[in-house]
Formats: structure tokens, C-alpha cells, sequence
């Protein structure tokens, strides 16, 4: 498996991450949850206060920070193929090249891991949660798929829920961001789609674990496959891949700023 999905996730982190009124109202079916909160990190402390700055300062900021996130590493190797192929290895090199095209189109870039280290999934997602205006991209090489094609997913419906307090639990962040996610998934895959023949003309929805923490637009980027025999296979993907997703942010960066007053609004 991949992609790590929410559902076997431990939901013990649940710290509050921004202020009810940035998000819209929890729907009429869903009551506000009231999960038993650990004492927060002084670095979750820090995310949260930031996160809860009022909505108009991420307009003014605008989307120009993208969180890349090569997915797995450490002892977490990820997908792997027949041949050796291991998918942790191989985020790192598609990262190396995305960071370049970002870069190139005036995105500032934070990687959540250089090498072969392997942060936490809420680690990575704090990294998007103290920022404002940022989105994020996760990387991943699949274990099935047609090889020399792309897939984007984005979080599945996540009831979007408030505390006592009117915060918003840390382990549904992702909620007031899902409709933005979805926009940005799409465009993203589009550019794919154009470039990988055979790749699906829209993104889709899946309880990605990683997305579920990060309150901010959130996509994973999969690409086929660990299965193909020759890595080289997978190495001549990387610039289309890069400049999909650099020009996905680009498409996306100009919607972000409009819909950043408030990030609950359906389009
Ligand atoms: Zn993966």
C-alpha cells in the first residue's frame, strides 16, 4: 500500500488547528465533536496560533508557498517493485525536480524531508498548518496503475466539525479546505492528463491519511509504477511531472487568493 488511509489513523492528536469562524458551519447532521485533547506540542501551539490568524492575512499573502511532500523515507520505504524499485527513494528524486519548476515559477518551496528521514504525518502537515497560504502537494509512486500515467487524489468528504470551544479538531483540518482541494486536484490533473495519455481526466477521492491533518489545499500525486522493470522508465516521467504540477499551482494560485477570505465557501 502507497497511501496511508485515515481510517487507521489514531486520532489521539486532536488539537485545535483554527477559529470556527474561518470555517463554515458545521452541517446539521453532524454534532461537534468533543475528543479528549493531549496537551499540545509547543510546535502545535505555535501551528494552531498561526492558523488562527484572521483569514484575511492569507489573501494578502497569497498562495506563493508550496509544502512538497515526498511521501515515506526512513525505514518507511514505501511501494516496491520486482526490480528493486523503492517508492521512498524515488519521491525524493521526482521531489528534487518539482522543487525546481515551482521555483521557476516563483513558488517558495518547503520540502517536509530532504533525505531519508521519515516525519510524522501530523510533523508533515504542521509544516502547511503554520503557514498561511500555502498548499500542499504529497508525492507517491503506486504499486498499480498503467505505468506512465498519473493520478491525483484528494481527501474523501470529512465532515467538517467544531469543539466545544469552536475549534476545528486537528484530525479533520482538511475539512473547510476540501472544496479548494478538489479544484486544485483537478486542475492539477489535467495538466497530467494532457501530458501522461491515460492518466484520468479528473482527480480523485480517497481517505488519504496525510491530507486529512493539513488545513490547507491538499492533493497526493501517485505515479505509476514501482511494477515497470526499468527505472528509467519512471526517471524520463519526471519533468512532465514537474511542470504538471508546477503549472497546476500556477492555474490554482489566482483562485486561492480570491477564496482565501473564506476557505469554507463552495465555489
Ligand atoms: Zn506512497
Amino acid at each position: 500500500m502507497t497511501l496511508a488511509f485515515a481510517a487507521i489513523a489514531p486520532i489521539s492528536l486532536a488539537s485545535f488547528i483554527a477559529h470556527a469562524k474561518q470555517a463554515p458551519a458545521a452541517p446539521t447532521s453532524v454534532q461537534p465533536t468533543s475528543v479528549p485533547s493531549p496537551a499540545p506540542t509547543p510546535a502545535q501551539n505555535a501551528a494552531a496560533s498561526q492558523a488562527a490568524q484572521p483569514a484575511a492575512q492569507a489573501q494578502r499573502q497569497s498562495s506563493s508557498i508550496v509544502i512538497l511532500d515526498p511521501a515515506h523515507g526512513g525505514t518507511d520505504l514505501g511501494a516496491r517493485g520486482a526490480s528493486g524499485i523503492r517508492e521512498s527513494d524515488l519521491n525524493l528524486y521526482f521531489a528534487a525536480q518539482v522543487k525546481i519548476a515551482l521555483e521557476q515559477n516563483g513558488f517558495q518551496v518547503i520540502q517536509t524531508r530532504q533525505g531519508n528521514e521519515n516525519p510524522s504525518f501530523d510533523d508533515r502537515s504542521a509544516m502547511a498548518n503554520a503557514q498561511r497560504g500555502a498548499v500542499f502537494v504529497s508525492l507517491h509512486v503506486g504499486s498499480t496503475g498503467l505505468p506512465g500515467t498519473a493520478r491525483v487524489y484528494v481527501m474523501s468528504d470529512l465532515a467538517s466539525a467544531t469543539d466545544s470551544n469552536g475549534l476545528i479538531p486537528w484530525d479533520r483540518a482538511q475539512a473547510p479546505f476540501l472544496p479548494l482541494s478538489r479544484r486544485f486536484g483537478d486542475m492539477v490533473q489535467g495538466f497530467l492528463a494532457q501530458r501522461f495519455k491515460g492518466s484520468p481526466l479528473n482527480s480523485q477521492a480517497a481517505a488519504v491519511r496525510q491530507l486529512r491533518t493539513t488545513a490547507a489545499p491538499a492533493i497526493a500525486v501517485e505515479i505509476a509504477s514501482v511494477a515497470v522493470d526499468d527505472r528509467n522508465v519512471l526517471d524520463r516521467m519526471a519533468p512532465g511531472i514537474a511542470d504538471a504540477i508546477a503549472r497546476g499551482c500556477s492555474g490554482f494560485r489566482p483562485l486561492y487568493v480570491v477564496a482565501a477570505v473564506n476557505p469554507g465557501d463552495r465555489p
